[in-house]
């Protein structure tokens, strides 16, 4: 329909589909009162990653880019109760609020935020070469999506679904001459993700709560 805001049509879907959890929520308001800036994933999109890791039967899941923790819930809410969740964060303030924000929701005590670059914590997760991740959902600096990609296959095993955020930028990833590193980075992505015969993947575009943008969702193969 001509006028309709894809936002309006968001908070549609919520009414119908969505259970309410004042967790959730709390998180949100925590987020803005500690200053985080409101880039987690639209309610609708962590529905979908929880959904998906429910698909998955997952029972261990990395996220890279923790922020204050809103889709981390919707992750750990999917997880039985000796699930375990490991989620990445750059950010000592926002590892805090996410702390604190997992303890409300209850599911502090399946996750661990490991803090400092991604990069480094990923290393530290190979070599303690613990049992693969069931799910893997990288939503971080997007310069560095191609070595949390390779990071991720090391940490997988066939069976493993990844999911990466923000990977069509309004549109922005049309274009081959721009010089935003996270444009770049997100192309070269796709570039990595369509060389890797050990995945079978597509992306969806997403707009509503949130700008127009999209998921990368791939399946490991082999
Ligand atoms: N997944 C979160 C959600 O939906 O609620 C949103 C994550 S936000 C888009 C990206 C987060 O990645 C920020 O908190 C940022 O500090 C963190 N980040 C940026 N660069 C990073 C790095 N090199 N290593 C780890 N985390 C990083």
């Amino acid at each position: 329909a001509d006028g309709v805001d894809p936002g309006a049509v968001d908070a549609w879907i919520e009414a119908k589909l969505l259970e309410s959890d004042p967790a959730l929520d709390a998180a949100l308001a925590a987020n803005e009162a500690g200053g985080l800036p409101a880039i987690d994933v639209a309610p609708v999109q962590g529905k979908l990653l929880h959904l998906l890791a429910r698909i998955a039967g997952a029972r261990r899941i990395l996220e890279i880019g923790t922020l204050g923790g809103y889709s981390t819930i919707w992750l750990a809410r999917a997880l039985p109760p000796e699930g375990r969740l490991v989620t990445l964060e750059l950010e000592p303030h926002h590892a805090t609020v996410a702390e604190a924000n997992l303890a409300r929701a209850g599911v502090a005590d399946r996750c661990a935020i490991r803090v400092g670059p991604a990069a480094d914590s990923l290393a530290a997760l190979q070599e303690e070469a613990q049992a693969p991740f069931d799910l893997v959902f990288i939503d971080a600096d997007k310069e560095g999506n191609v070595a949390y990609l390779r990071a991720a296959l090391v940490l997988s095993r066939p069976g493993t679904v990844i999911v990466v955020d923000n990977v069509v930028r309004a549109g922005g990833v049309l274009d081959p001459a721009s010089d935003d590193p996270r444009i770049i980075g997100t192309r070269a992505l796709y570039d990595a993700v369509a060389a890797e015969p050990r995945l079978s993947a597509t992306a969806l575009q997403t707009i509503g709560a949130k700008p127009w943008d999209g998921f990368l969702i791939a399946l490991v193969t082999g």
